[in-house]
């Protein structure tokens, strides 16, 4: 039986990575540390990329609120139609900028994923399926660059499910992706309807991990000030996310499929005594669809490290369990861990369980074995 943990564990995940694009460096990188006792491994499974130029498709769909961009010196802005949605620095769209921040934050590789205010769900299904495939094709391109640095996960127009499978297909095959991020609704719809059953099916068929990310957060509207829709809507829309996928029965007909929430599962893991609580005392409401207790189903979904509070941490650690925490800091935005892995590192958990939150469990998740 393989050693789990120490050098020989470590190098075996990184061949592994050798099942994914580019990732071939990974392996002469893993070559080398069998001269050093400690690699220093670090996944960051909870970044955000985008291209640095992107069509006007306002102008060419002809209507809706695309994002488009323009540059500003080093910064560029993130156009929602003619309002301004975010100002970005270049780490948000330049690998080489990037590649420095990771080297003074020590993080070894970043898993990309889109921004979710480019999921476009609420687009034609053919024109999100374009604009799906452009993101898509920029960070599998950005990945074969720089193989030694990004693992790539893709984007899908879960507006019309056949495409949607269709274009994970095609990242899984083609682009060589492990895994996919998706909202925490499909334009107000929640995880669990039964329309996305097709999509988990082959999400399950194909090993594609999902990463769940809150976006279009309930209430979003009534609570414009203070910035509530991230500090408020977001915990409760990954809360959401996950109790859809429990009680719709999701992770009991797809028991494969491997599934990451960000931002530390949002409300859920402190509010999951409540949450279990309403399952029994109103069975007619929420066991509507599933009759497994949602406390059974911890340990079987993954959550990112993404909490800002040694507190939270140790909590999470305890209820989600120790093998089901991966490094998630939301790079390069604001709201992220700006040194990722440093609440981690400064907690002084030991080396078996330090390295399985910063890089063992993320294995796992996208499907590494080790
Ligand atoms: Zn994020």
């Amino acid at each position: 039986m393989r050693k789990r943990d120490g050098t020989a564990g470590k190098e075996r995940i990184i061949y592994e990575f050798r099942k994914f694009s580019g990732l071939e460096s990974l392996v002469l990188q893993t070559k080398l540390s069998k001269l050093s006792k400690h690699l220093n491994l670090k996944i960051d499974i909870h970044t955000h990329i985008m291209p640095g130029t992107m069509p006007n498709w306002v102008q060419k769909f002809g209507y809706g609120d695309f994002i488009h961009l323009e540059h500003r010196n080093c910064k560029a802005c993130m156009m929602k139609g003619d309002k301004l949605f975010r100002e970005v620095e270049a780490n948000c769209f330049d690998a080489g900028t990037r590649i420095k921040e990771m080297d003074d934050t020590e993080v070894t590789v970043q898993v990309l994923s889109t921004i979710p205010v480019l999921f476009n769900y609420w687009a034609k299904a053919a024109d999100g399926l374009e604009t799906s495939r452009f993101f898509n094709d920029h960070i599998a391109d950005t990945v074969d660059k720089n193989p030694k640095r990004f693992i790539g996960i893709g984007t899908v127009p879960l507006q019309d499910i056949d495409l949607a499978i269709k274009e994970m297909e095609r990242c899984v095959t083609e682009l060589k992706m492990p895994g996919l991020e998706i909202g925490s609704n499909i334009n107000g719809e929640n995880l669990s309807d039964s329309k996305f059953f097709p999509f988990y099916e082959v999400a399950e068929k194909l090993g594609c991990a999902l990463f769940v990310h809150p976006w279009e957060m309930m209430g979003e509207q009534q609570m414009q000030k203070y910035w509530l829709p991230w500090l408020v809507g977001m915990p409760g829309e990954t809360s959401r996310a996950i109790c859809s996928l429990i009680f719709g029965g999701v992770f009991q007909k797809f028991p494969k499929l491997r599934v990451a929430f960000a931002h530390g599962g949002g409300s859920f893991p402190l509010t999951i005594g409540r949450i279990e609580h309403g399952f029994n005392v109103r069975p007619d409401l929420v066991a509507i669809d599933n009759a497994i207790n949602p406390r059974e189903y911890i340990g079987k979904f993954w959550i990112d490290s993404l909490v800002h509070d040694e507190k939270a941490m140790r909590y999470i650690l305890d209820v989600m369990g120790e093998d089901k925490i991966c490094l998630g800091s939301d790079y390069p935005f604001p709201l992220g861990e700006h040194h990722p892995g440093k609440l981690i590192s400064e907690m002084n958990f030991g080396n078996q369980l330090t390295e399985k939150l910063l890089y063992k469990n993320a294995g796992d998740w996208l499907g590494i074995k080790s």
